[in-house]
């Protein structure tokens, strides 16, 4: 039986305060994949109210694509993501994601100290394109620190403890810093661990720039990534609806599909991992909508999106050259 995160900050609370009202089923992609209320925040809390343990929960702890849109909908506040991190730390180690660990543990420990002033953390998927780094760089005028903290990202993902050198290591280095982090669930944990830090998503930090927001059109569709976006909403939907106002363009705000990543998937399929991986959120997100374009802020949401529509996928970086 699991008690209350030692993670959690503010006002957040833990599964006993659930109250079975089932406002977190709307949201969960999890839930809209199997149809059985064992795969729900509400299923996981209910059950580990009555004593259940991390193993006899592993498949819906496996399947949840930590996309965080049950924790803004909870009436209850309670911390439904970093339920199931801490969850997943109870967990039996997988192999293949322990090397994957391994090797950004050991690349992050080469790494030199970075320069002074803003700092982009780029992320697995952006380092994996260079020319479009360099893009993002020179469209946001801050370095890439070579210490993004990939290894730490993973970590929380696939339920691997992170060292406590590791970590005190990587946050020196960031502390008072205005930060851009291209990954969702890194952005998310930051917040927690530096809570006076200057943080950006990417997809915020781009959205920001003019000439970027003016190359979107009332005929594009534009895909929030969803783990940054819930980890901030109150203030991000504002951002949002100025982006969706100033340029017409749509954007995945509606309900239940509110900002439903298309490419965070589960333990089982770590995005970083995964060779194809599934399209079932793609499809679910594009459900009866008619763009000519996409715009997406997330590398792993184009290449899933991009597997099942013939229009036109754009990182929001690309629009600078479209
Ligand atoms: S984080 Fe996402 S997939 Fe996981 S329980 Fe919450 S809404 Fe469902
Ligand atoms: S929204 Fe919160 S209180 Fe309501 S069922 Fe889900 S976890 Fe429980």
């Amino acid at each position: 039986m699991f008690g209350p995160s030692a993670k959690a900050v503010g006002p957040r609370r833990d599964y006993t305060a659930c109250n079975g009202c089932g406002l977190c089923f709307l949201v969960c992609p999890m839930w809209r994949g199997h149809r059985d209320p064992r795969f729900t925040p509400q299923g996981l809390a209910k059950a580990l109210q009555c004593g259940a343990t991390a193993s006899a929960l592993a498949a819906p702890l496996d399947a949840c694509s930590l996309c965080g849109a049950c924790d803004p909908v909870c009436p209850e506040s309670i911390d439904l993501s970093q339920m199931v991190m801490d969850l997943r730390l109870a967990l039996p180690r997988r192999p293949d994601i322990d090397s994957r660990h391994a090797k950004l543990a050991q690349l992050a420990g080469c790494a030199a100290p970075p320069p002074a002033g803003a700092l982009l953390l780029p992320g697995p998927d952006l380092r994996a394109e260079p020319a479009l780094l360099a893009r993002v760089q020179a469209l946001l005028g801050h370095p890439g620190a070579e210490d993004d903290g990939a290894d730490i990202a993973l970590a929380l993902e696939a339920g691997i403890e992170i060292p406590r050198a590791r970590r005190r290591r990587f946050l020196d280095r960031l502390d008072g810093r205005a930060l851009v982090v291209a990954d969702g669930l890194l952005l998310r944990q930051l917040r927690r661990w530096l809570p006076a830090a200057r943080l950006r998503s990417l997809g915020e930090a781009l959205g920001n720039l003019v000439a970027l927001r003016r190359r979107l059109t009332g005929a594009d569709f534009y895909v929030i990534e969803a783990r940054a976006y819930h980890a901030d909403h109150e203030r991000l939907v504002g951002h949002y609806d100025r982006l969706r106002t100033e340029t017409g363009c749509g954007i995945n705000l509606d309900l239940q599909r509110m900002a439903i990543p298309v490419a965070a998937r589960g333990r089982s399929h770590p995005p970083e991992l995964a060779a194809g991986g599934d399209t079932t959120q793609a499809r679910w997100l594009l459900q009866g909508r008619t763009p000519s374009r996409i715009v997406v802020e997330s590398l792993a949401d184009r290449a899933a999106i991009a597997r099942i529509c013939d229009v036109p996928v754009l990182h929001l970086a690309e629009l600078a050259e479209a």
